[in-house]
C-alpha cells in the first residue's frame, strides 16, 4: 500500500512548481500526466540541434524579482528580447506599436506627430470608455494600425470579430511613443538556454512521475495498484474533471505545422513574424533557432501557427474569458468547493489566460498555503 500526501494531475509548469515546493516541505507527491512527456505546453524538443517550442512560442518575462530568481536557479537565461515583426501584405512593421511602427506607417518622426496622427484618425469616433476590442484598439492606435495590424490578426486568433471581444485582450500589448521594439514592458526577460523541458525536469527531480497516465484511468486502477492519496491538485480542465455535468467551457485551440529546412539557417531573420492580414490562415511563423541564437545548428526549424475552434480531441489553449464562460466556470468552482481535499490550478484549472511568470506566482502561493 502506497499513500501519497498529494496526487498532482498534470506535469506542466504549475504542477511541477507545486510538486517541488510541497516536496521541499516534506510532502510526498506523485505527479501524473496523460501525455508522453513532462512540461505541459512549455515542452521543448530538440530537433536537429534546435530547441523547438512544440506547443507554441514561450518567452519568459516578468517584473517580479522573486519569480525571476526562482527560474534563474533552474536554468541559465539568455538575453533574448522579443521583437516581433508584422507582415501585412508584404509591408513590414515593428511590434509592439511604437515610434518605429508609426514612422513606417505614416512617416512621422516625433512622438507629438504620432499622437496627433492617431488623434486625427479617431476624433470622429468619440470613444470614451471602450466597450470592446475594436474600440479599445482604435482609441489606442487609430484606424490605419487597427485595419492593418490588428483587425485581421485578431479575427483569425479568436475566430470572431473585434467588436465581440473584450478590450482586455489587446491591453496585453504595449503602445509606446519611443523607438523601442521590445514586445514586453517587464523588467526581466529571456529564454532558458537548453530549453524549457530541462527546467521542468529539474523541478521534478526526486519526485515520482508517471507519464501516459490519464487521471480517469489512474483513479480506476488505484485500488488494485494499492495507491491512495490525501489531497488532489488537478491542473487539467475543470469541466472535464466534472464530466461536463454543467456543460462545456470554451477554449481557443491552435494547430502547429512544423518543418525542418535543410537549405537555410536563417529563413526569416527573426524569431517571430506575425501575418496580420485576414486572408493568410496562420497568425505567425516562428523560427525557433533565433530564440537561443543558435550558431552551431545546421538548417532551421519553422512553425506556422493556425488558430482553430476548440473541440474534443484538440488541445485547449486559450480560455475564452467572456461572460457566459466565466459564469459557467464560477458554477464549476461552486461544485469544486464541495470536493474535500481537491484543488484546481494552472491555466486550465483556473481558466485564466496566464503568462508563465503568473503561473509560477500562483503555484508558489498555493504551495505556501498547503
Ligand atoms: N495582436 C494583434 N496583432 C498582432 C499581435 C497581437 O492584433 O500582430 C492582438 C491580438 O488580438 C492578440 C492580442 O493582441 O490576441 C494579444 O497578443 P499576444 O501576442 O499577447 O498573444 P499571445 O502571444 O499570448 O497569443
Amino acid at each position: 500500500m502506497k499513500n501519497y500526501d498529494w496526487l498532482i494531475v498534470g506535469a506542466g509548469l504549475y504542477g511541477a512548481v507545486v510538486a517541488r515546493e510541497l516536496n521541499k516541505k516534506g510532502k510526498n507527491c506523485l505527479v501524473i500526466d496523460k501525455r508522453d512527456h513532462i512540461a505541459g505546453n512549455i515542452y521543448t524538443k530538440n530537433d536537429h540541434g534546435i530547441n523547438v517550442h512544440v506547443y507554441g512560442a514561450h518567452i519568459f518575462h516578468t517584473s517580479e524579482r522573486e519569480v525571476w530568481d526562482y527560474v534563474n536557479d533552474l536554468a541559465q537565461f539568455n538575453n533574448y528580447v522579443n521583437s516581433p515583426v508584422a507582415n501585412y501584405k508584404g509591408e513590414l512593421y515593428n511590434l509592439p506599436f511604437n515610434m518605429n511602427t508609426f514612422n513606417k506607417m505614416w512617416g512621422v518622426i516625433t512622438p507629438a506627430e504620432a499622437k496627433a496622427r492617431i488623434e486625427e484618425q479617431i476624433a470622429d469616433l468619440h470613444i470614451t470608455a471602450p466597450r470592446n476590442l475594436e474600440e479599445q484598439a482604435l482609441s489606442l492606435v487609430g484606424t490605419d494600425i487597427y485595419e492593418k495590424l490588428i483587425k485581421g490578426y485578431t479575427m483569425k486568433q479568436w475566430g470572431r470579430p473585434c467588436t465581440e471581444l473584450p478590450p482586455s485582450i489587446i491591453k496585453r500589448l504595449p503602445v509606446r511613443f519611443t523607438y523601442d521594439n521590445n514586445y514586453f514592458n517587464d523588467r526581466f526577460q529571456g529564454i532558458p538556454e537548453g530549453g524549457y523541458t530541462a527546467i521542468v525536469e529539474k523541478l521534478l527531480e526526486g519526485i515520482d512521475v508517471r507519464l501516459n497516465t490519464s487521471f480517469k484511468d489512474f483513479k480506476a486502477k488505484a485500488p488494485e495498484e494499492e495507491i491512495s492519496w490525501d489531497n488532489l491538485l488537478y491542473t487539467g480542465a475543470v469541466d472535464e474533471y466534472f464530466d461536463y455535468s454543467l456543460g462545456k467551457l470554451s477554449y481557443r485551440s491552435l494547430r502547429f505545422e512544423t518543418e525542418y529546412l535543410e537549405d537555410t539557417d536563417n529563413y526569416q531573420g527573426n524569431a517571430v513574424v506575425n501575418y496580420t492580414e485576414g486572408e493568410i490562415p496562420y497568425t505567425r511563423i516562428i523560427e525557433h533557432r533565433h530564440f537561443e541564437k543558435n550558431d552551431t545548428a545546421h538548417g532551421t526549424v519553422i512553425t506556422r501557427e493556425y488558430p482553430a475552434e476548440w473541440k474534443s480531441g484538440l488541445e485547449p489553449y486559450y480560455p475564452m474569458s467572456d461572460e457566459a464562460n466565466l459564469s459557467l466556470y464560477a458554477k464549476y468552482m461552486e461544485l469544486a468547493s464541495h470536493e474535500k481535499g481537491v484543488f484546481f490550478g494552472g491555466r486550465m484549472g483556473l481558466y485564466k489566460y496566464l503568462d508563465m511568470d503568473k503561473v509560477i506566482r500562483e503555484a508558489l502561493i498555493f504551495s505556501k498555503q498547503h
